[in-house]
């Protein structure tokens, strides 16, 4: 099929070459070329290294030494030499920060917490690990972040956290840009890989390890290839695969042999004698236990050894011979128990009082301080908000205060002004609306009770008189007067009121016959005997009464009028008088 390229497609093909060679070039990480050689040949470069780092030193190379110090942790590693990565990690970082070079810094201290992990130093791994991480999210290198991934993978796996281990794996790829860091890639598959088998996902795990074999092969390290070996034999075990056991045991021991990496040839004999066991060939099986064995007690791996004798124990209480050394092989296998068990003990009590150094330790006291000071600003800002939710109330308090006042004052006036337009302004007492009111409310009340009514009219006698000669102002207080002599004669149930001028009503309830109400007047009538005292003048006045009183009420109007007629007469007889009508 013949291509055309148009001018468009040739601009994409150059954006996506142009991408390939940017991510590429953004994930490749300064080596030194020994560190590649390490990979294969660890003893040569182990044995190269020490000249190497005195030459820098006298060049005062310091990224040099860095990167050398790099190549010798991987060199370390690929041999198993646990110790030897640490101590190369750390002198590689501080050759870096000598360098001012953050990539190599946090290379070393991958490599350094790497090593303290293997070593079971957790405490300082995990250290470790997190001031890379805190240096790479000042500076992100996708392929470092998934180097931290995978150690805190490992990490997590050595501490039988499988779920963690799976997923950190799991996050460590998802960091890397795809086909870059092929070798961490493959170390991630790896540790996914041997979590799940762990976890009995056994369909998962091999998916894992089939795709990172897959990208084995695109690699020079046999170490790696070895390590996937391994776990595809810790799978077969799992899913009862004996020949694909004893296939990758024999594998691991060739790459062993290689490297000349006794951890492996362990590894690789416990596999064979795994194998064999599940198989029933139980005489191959102790033979490949006991090498496994001398490999791990050789290197003091007591772990490594203590499981293996464990099988061994297990295989030789199986089978009907028992050997010479079994004795001393299970008194072996109790004093390694007992010794790891102090160890664990020991390093329990270790990182616990390393932790409490720990928090006294600077960054813990930057940290606190960190935290001191933004609880402080939180104090603030929390009291600062209190304070104007205060104020804010308080002002809310006084408005609804003041407005209170205001509706009660607003109340008070208004009953005030209802009262006041109930009074006569001039006496006090009642005036002629409250009157009105007063007296049909008796009205219906002795309507509706059958009750008798009965009220009074009462008439200053020749008050024009007063007025005339006096003046208006004493005309006045002798209305006042008169007013309060009349009030001093009815009942608190009574109503007296000055319906204008000189005219005033009383109007007397439950009365039950006229001689109650004449009897009333004539009580006014006496109580105006005495001489008004109006500043310097000493006034007579007197008062002409009609008492009207109906048995049975029949309107405001009639019994007013009837009273009204009964002053009349008394006026007519001569005033100072009393006369009554019903
Ligand atoms: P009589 O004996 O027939 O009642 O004669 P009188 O002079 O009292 O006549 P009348 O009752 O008709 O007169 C009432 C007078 O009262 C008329 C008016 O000038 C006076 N007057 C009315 N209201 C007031 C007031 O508020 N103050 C004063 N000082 N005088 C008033
Ligand atoms: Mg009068």
């Amino acid at each position: 099929m013949a291509v055309l390229l148009k001018p468009k497609h040739c601009l994409v093909l150059a954006l996506f070459l142009f991408g390939c060679s940017l991510s590429a070039q953004v994930d490749e990480l300064p080596r030194h070329p020994l560190e590649i050689k390490a990979l294969t040949q660890p003893d040569e470069v182990l044995a190269e290294i020490p000249a190497a780092v005195a030459m820098s030193q006298q060049n005062r190379d310091v990224r040099t030494l860095a990167l050398l110090y790099l190549a010798q942790a991987n060199a370390c590693r690929v041999v198993a030499n646990w110790p030897c990565q640490r101590n190369a990690g750390n002198s590689a970082r501080e050759a870096a920060v000598l360098a001012k070079d953050p990539v190599l810094e946090v290379r070393g201290l991958i490599a350094d917490g790497r090593g303290s992990i293997a070593m079971q130093d957790f405490l300082r791994g995990e250290r470790l690990l997190g001031e890379a991480e805190l240096l790479l999210a000042k500076a992100p290198v996708p392929a470092l972040i998934a180097d931290v991934f995978l150690a805190y993978s490992s990490l997590s796996f050595n501490l039988n956290r499988f779920e963690a281990s799976a997923s950190y794996a799991q996050r460590g790829m998802d960091a890397l840009p795809q086909g870059n860091a092929l070798p961490t890639h493959i170390r991630l598959l790896r540790n996914l890989g041997r979590a799940q088998t762990q976890m009995q996902q056994t369909e998962l795990a091999a998916q894992s390890l089939r795709k990172a074999q897959a990208f084995a092969v695109q690699i020079n390290d046999p170490k790696l290839r070895a390590e996937l070996y391994l776990e595809s034999a810790r799978l077969a075990h799992l899913m009862k695969d004996a020949a694909t056991q004893t296939q990758s045991g024999l594998a691991v021991l060739r790459l062993a042999d290689e490297l000349k990496n006794s951890q492996l040839k362990g590894q690789a004999h416990e596999a064979l004698g795994v194998a064999a066991m599940d198989r029933g060939d139980l005489r191959y099986a102790e033979r490949e236990l006991r090498f496994a064995h001398s490999s791990f007690n050789g290197l003091k791996l007591d772990r490594d050894e203590l499981r293996v004798l464990r099988a061994l124990i297990k295989l030789i209480t199986d089978s009907k011979s028992v050997p010479p050394d079994f004795a001393a092989t299970s008194r072996r296998q109790v004093d390694l128990s007992l010794t790891i068990e102090r160890e664990d003990r020991a390093k329990a009590a270790a990182d616990f009082e390393a932790r409490l150094r720990f928090l006294t330790s600077e960054s813990e006291l930057k940290q606190l301080r960190l935290e001191a000071e933004a609880a402080k600003e939180r104090e603030q800002l929390l009291l600062r908000n209190t304070r104007l939710a205060q104020l804010a109330a308080l002002l809310v308090a006084i408005t609804l205060a003041v407005v209170i006042c205001f509706l009660v004052q607003l109340r008070r006036n208004k009953r005030l002004q209802e009262k006041l337009a109930r009074i006569d302004p001039l006496t006090g007492i009642a005036n002629r609306r409250q009157w009105d009111e007063r007296l049909s409310f008796a009205l219906a009340r002795s309507k509706r009770q059958q009750l008798p009514l009965m009220l009074l009219v009462l008439d200053i006698d020749n008050f024009k008189t007063v007025n005339d000669t006096y003046g208006h102002s004493v005309g006045d207080a002798v209305i006042v007067e008169f007013a309060r002599r009349i009030g001093l004669c009815v009942r608190e149930s009574d109503l007296h009121a000055r319906l204008g001028g000189d005219e005033f009503v009383v109007l007397v309830e439950d009365a039950t016959s006229l001689d109650e109400g004449m009897t009333i007047a004539n009580k006014m009538i006496k109580s105006m005997e005495e001489p008004m005292q109006i500043d310097t003048l000493s006034l007579l006045v007197t008062t002409s009464i009609g008492v009207g009183f109906q048995q049975q009420a029949t309107s405001a109007e009639d019994i007013l009028e009837l009273a009204d007629r009964a002053l009349y007469a008394a006026k007519q007889a001569g005033r100072n008088t009393v006369r009554g009508l019903s």
